[in-house]
């Protein structure tokens, strides 16, 4: 019987089928987003998956992501950093690095610190009120960009909603704002993320930003049988005891608990530690396809609730079903494969 923990299993075939599928369907370059541990899926593994499967082009939200992505030692491949990074000087010693520039104020000071602008990209703002020019600013900026004579790696969006309408328009004024500063100017264009390119919106995108979509991830109402899902998390049952025996279960007293169809409990090592946090309690687990509850989460280990059929070492599947996981925690499923932390181990299957 296997002793160890619980591990989650990245798929590897499915990723690059899913990147494949995004490339052949939107015929265009795909920025691969693995900002967050690549969703928690694993950035060391992830990455050179999505670099066997042709991706040259990657993005983070942070600096140390990008850092964490320069140690891997990948040759060849380009990092965009969604945030504007304090240390400018980064993006001299490594020219595979990119920047976006969040906010005017940014613009000013990076025009006086002989920055190739090549590794640089604009932000536009269309309400999401994250960060990006807004229109009020564009006649500044074009006049800084035609003063300096400056090209740019690209201009970019984030759009802030996945309503089709609200998307086709805001990507018609992204356009039309690039046209009034010059599109030549910019060697790409990238607006759309996951949903976006799902529904195939972004016309005069030169590139997609797709995190989640290339992990066989949707969000919630957006369908798309092509995009495979890549990720299990599970480990072993590694302890049953029979409920006669016991008056608590972990710090639960055991009359407080619904245990009328099950009679043993089931030791799992997984816990808050890991990153499976308390509000998983009740939440329903598949061993040999069989839902039971898991009822106690501590910091390293987590009970189950069994019956007769369960027996030492069989797996316990957690989060099989993402829909009904998603709306028993009220949270995104990329949302909570993200908190698991590097406590559990990633495994590739090559299968
Ligand atoms: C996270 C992010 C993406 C990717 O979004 P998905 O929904 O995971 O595809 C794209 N662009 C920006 C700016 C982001 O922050």
């Amino acid at each position: 019987m296997s002793r160890d923990g619980f591990k989650v299993k990245i798929d590897k075939n499915n990723i690059i089928h899913n990147f494949n599928y995004i490339k052949d369907s939107t015929k265009k370059e795909i920025i691969s987003v693995v900002k967050a541990n690549a969703y928690g899926h694993g950035l060391k593994e992830v990455v050179p998956i999505l670099v066997e499967g042709g991706c040259k082009y990657f993005a983070v939200a942070r600096k140390s992501e990008a850092l964490e992505l320069l140690s891997l030692n990948l040759p060849d491949i380009k990092i965009l950093i969604f945030e504007t990074i304090e240390d400018f000087s980064l993006l001299k010693t490594h020219n595979n690095l990119e920047m976006c520039i969040n906010s005017l104020s940014e613009f000013k000071e990076l025009i006086q610190k002989d920055i190739n602008f090549s590794q640089l990209h604009l932000k536009f703002d269309f309400g999401f009120a994250r960060n990006g020019f807004t229109k009020e600013e564009l006649n500044e900026i074009k006049n800084i960009i035609v003063t300096n004579n400056i090209y740019f790696k690209g201009a970019m969006t984030h759009f802030f909603s996945s309503n089709p309408e609200e998307v086709i328009s805001i990507q018609k004024d992204f356009i039309s704002w690039i046209n009034f500063l010059g599109k030549e100017r910019f060697e790409i264009i990238h607006s759309q993320n996951s949903a976006a390119t799902i529904l195939g919106l972004g016309e005069g995108s030169t590139h997609v930003r797709c995190g989640i979509s290339l992990l066989g991830m949707l969000d919630p109402g957006i369908e798309n049988e092509n995009i495979k899902r890549s990720w299990t998390l599970s480990g072993p049952i590694y302890n049953i005891k029979d409920f006669s025996d016991l008056d608590f279960i972990g710090y639960t007293r055991k009359n407080d608990l619904d245990t009328k169809s099950y009679n043993r409990v089931g030791k799992i090592k997984i816990g808050y530690g890991d990153g499976f946090a308390k509000n998983n309690t009740n939440l329903l687990c598949h061993i040999n396809d069989k839902e039971f509850p898991i009822v106690h989460i501590s910091m390293d280990t987590s009970f189950v609730l069994i019956d007769d059929s369960i027996e030492l070492g069989d797996s316990v599947e957690i989060y099989r079903n993402f829909e009904k996981c998603n709306s028993f925690l009220n949270m995104d499923h990329y949302e909570y494969t993200t908190l698991l932390n590097s406590r559990i181990p990633r495994i590739i299957n090559e299968e």
